[in-house]
């Protein structure tokens, strides 16, 4: 896939590469989220974790440790400065067996505020 975009004149790179242990999972949860809904800065990403709510405070929505795809080495984020990367993967991705797991939009059309676009998940595909 790489390769394939590279022909195309789009240079695809991970950021902090795909696999992410507990620990570091643990790690980004305590450094974005948020237990004070006035520490949060937006309100609208909440997550539960351990029966506790929490708010997102800073940076991008940040999975429930021990629920990310990141922890099966299944997910990669993109460098998605060049916009042409993430318009690439829009079109090609699912064609290798990666989608999105956040969306822009949600099922009822309206803004998806836990939207990541550089977040890129593979499956098998049949
Ligand atoms: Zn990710």
């Amino acid at each position: 896939m790489v390769r394939v975009a590279e022909q195309d004149g789009v240079q695809l790179r991970s950021l902090g590469g795909g696999y992410r242990d507990y620990a570091r999972q643990e790690a980004l949860w305590f450094d974005r989220m948020t237990r004070s809904r006035d520490e949060a800065k937006q309100p609208l990403v909440r997550r539960v974790w351990n029966g506790k709510l929490w708010f997102l405070k800073k940076g991008a929505p940040v999975a429930v440790p021990g629920t990310s795809n990141h922890g099966w080495g299944l997910s990669v984020d993109f460098d998605i400065s060049d916009p042409l990367v993430y318009a690439w993967l829009d079109k090609h991705g699912p064609s290798y067996g990666f989608y999105m797991e956040a969306k822009p939009t949600k099922a009822d059309g309206s803004k998806n505020p836990y939207f990541e676009p550089w977040h890129w998940t593979k499956v098998d595909l049949p």
